[in-house]
């Protein structure tokens, strides 16, 4: 489903480079998680994944379904089926959150060649994912993430990726901010989105989030490129010896 062949990537208007000859393949059905300490490239990866203007691709391809993504804007990128949860959400004012559900799941619909939702419908499927999410509807009519606590966005976060139905999932860090319950409560909604036809990259730097969303791949990000792939049992590796031993079998 997902095919990162050697990718270079650069800030576009700096030029300092941060993704160095990256690799990852992520079938359908599969969960992939990507570990790293801080400053490896993570969120950058994520970002041009999304397709954001701030970076430039200078090597390599990105594949979705076999077919490559680059050229495609943000937009289209959404329209075909990726989802990016942001590891810092932003915020929206003047947009009621449930505004942006109807309108987002519209034009998700409208791409897939589906009729625009029934209001009745809508409010039906909200409520349904709202309440295993624990968010109250109270919640919704106000300006999408303004002013919601750190687990709030990201439980909005996951409401979206839950109504929008994409078939490739990338979450950046959704377990920072988040104490025991709400990690259960948004862990429990991404193993609901787990199915063949779609993959999930979670993007993480503990292994705490992966004791509840099991990953069948583990892939260690260092300075721009995968330095290290293996099963969950790399996670629980690198949370006992820390990432200094699989960096340094690299160097
Ligand atoms: P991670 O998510 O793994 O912590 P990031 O992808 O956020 O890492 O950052 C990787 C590196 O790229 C860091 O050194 C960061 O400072 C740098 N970086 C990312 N985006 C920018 C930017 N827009 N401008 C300057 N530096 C950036
Ligand atoms: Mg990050």
């Amino acid at each position: 489903m997902l095919e990162i062949r050697n990718l270079h990537a650069r800030i576009a208007d700096e030029g300092t480079e941060i993704i160095r000859g990256l690799n990852l393949t992520v079938k359908a059905g599969e969960v992939a998680a990507i570990m790293g300490p801080n400053g490896s490239g993570k969120s950058t990866l994520s970002y041009i994944l999304a397709g954001r203007e701030d970076y430039e691709v200078t090597e390599g391809d990105i594949l979705f379904n076999g077919e490559s993504i680059l050229e495609m804007d943000p937009a289209e990128r959404a329209a075909s089926g990726i989802f990016l949860a942001f590891q810092y959400p932003m915020e929206i004012p003047g947009v009621a959150t449930m505004e942006f559900l109807k309108v987002a799941m519209n034009a998700q619909r409208k791409a897939r060649g589906e009729e625009p939702l029934k209001i009745p419908d809508l409010l039906k499927r909200v409520k349904e994912a709202s309440g295993k999410l624990n968010i109250d509807m109270a919640m919704l009519k106000r300006p999408l993430n303004v002013g919601f606590s750190g687990g709030e966005k990201k439980r909005a976060e996951i409401l979206q990726m839950q109504l929008l139905e994409p078939k490739l999932c990338v979450l950046d860090e959704t377990d920072s901010g988040l104490d025991i319950d709400a990690l259960k409560i948004v862990s429990d909604g991404v193993n609901a989105l787990r199915s063949p036809d779609r993959a999930v990259v979670v993007i993480t730097h503990y292994q705490r989030l992966l004791e509840h969303i099991v990953p069948d791949s583990v892939h260690v990000l260092y300075k721009g490129r995968i330095i290290k792939s293996g099963d969950k049992s790399l996670a629980m590796n690198l949370e006992e010896n820390g990432y200094a031993g699989v960096i340094g079998e690299a160097a």
